[in-house]
């Protein structure tokens, strides 16, 4: 198949809407899910009912075996995976710097760079034409997210130096590398954060007054995805309402 796209965490909230417009604009889309498998599932049955090509696949992306195996899943069903969108990620409730333990901040390293490390690596370590990959990192790189998750917010900015350095080393063989930052955006995961109305709480700070859509967030995905975005490589789009 000529466009083929693993979308991490692609179960839920932007992974969704960013696997629901790929299938949508051609692509054969592999949803990688952690334990949402209802979710998937459904989502799946939504794009095929459509006419359009997704399977799910289970993984925890932070561990090499079971990347692998996803990759190798895609590669025989589809061919090599030309496009990727490492979105899955997690953040853990609210506390100052003081207050995170060790073990958290390991595991947000993991979950949210580790897996985006290893996705990257077996993606160009593959036979065949690789075209793009998006990292979903997040506003908080730049803000730093203080007294909610400084923990999170560094590893959105390790994920935005992995993306600049790894794009320099693959465009000679033009495949391109770009993120993404999000800032406010309605999904279940500021609920894992201990505060499900968030977004709405902040909204009157936010330049544009509202939050965003994971729908909003999918169409820069697919844009730098796309041959559209044919010379931007080591960039990143803000989707942040003007913060
Ligand atoms: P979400 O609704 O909580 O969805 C998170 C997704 O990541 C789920 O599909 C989850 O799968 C998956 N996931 C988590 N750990 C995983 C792992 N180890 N292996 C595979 N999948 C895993 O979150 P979201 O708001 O859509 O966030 C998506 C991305 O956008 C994240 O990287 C997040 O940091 C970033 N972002 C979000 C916002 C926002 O305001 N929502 C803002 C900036 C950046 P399971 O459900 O199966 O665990």
């Amino acid at each position: 198949m000529d466009k083929v796209v693993i979308v991490t965490g692609g179960s839920r909230g932007i992974g969704a809407a960013t696997s629901k417009l790929l299938a949508r604009q051609g692509y054969a889309v592999c949803i990688n899910y952690r334990q949402s498998q209802q979710p998937a599932l459904a989502l799946v049955d939504e794009i095929n009912r459509s006419g359009d090509e997704a399977f799910a696949f289970q993984a925890d992306v932070s561990n090499e075996q079971q990347v692998h195996a996803m990759f190798e899943e895609v590669n025989r069903r589809y061919g090599v995976v030309s496009h990727l969108v490492n979105n899955a990620g997690r953040l853990f409730t609210q506390s100052c710097l003081a207050d995170i333990s060790a073990e958290r901040f390991n595991q947000i390293m993991q979950t949210n760079v580790l897996s985006c490390f290893l996705c990257c690596k077996a993606f160009i370590n593959q036979t065949g034409t690789k075209r793009a990959i998006v990292n979903v990192s997040s506003a908080a790189s730049r803000t730093g997210a203080p007294f909610e998750y400084v923990d999170y917010a560094a590893s959105k900015g390790a994920m935005d130096s992995l993306t600049k350095g790894l794009s320099l080393e693959l465009a000679a063989d033009n495949i391109r590398v770009n993120g993404v930052r999000p800032g406010f955006i309605h999904t279940d995961m500021h609920a894992d954060g201990g505060e499900p109305n968030r977004v709405e709480r902040l909204a009157e700070n936010i330049p544009l007054k509202r939050g965003g859509t994971p729908e909003e967030v999918a169409e820069s995905i697919a844009w730098l995805l796309s041959e559209q975005a044919s010379y931007v490589t080591g960039s990143f789009i803000d989707i942040a309402g003007g913060r």
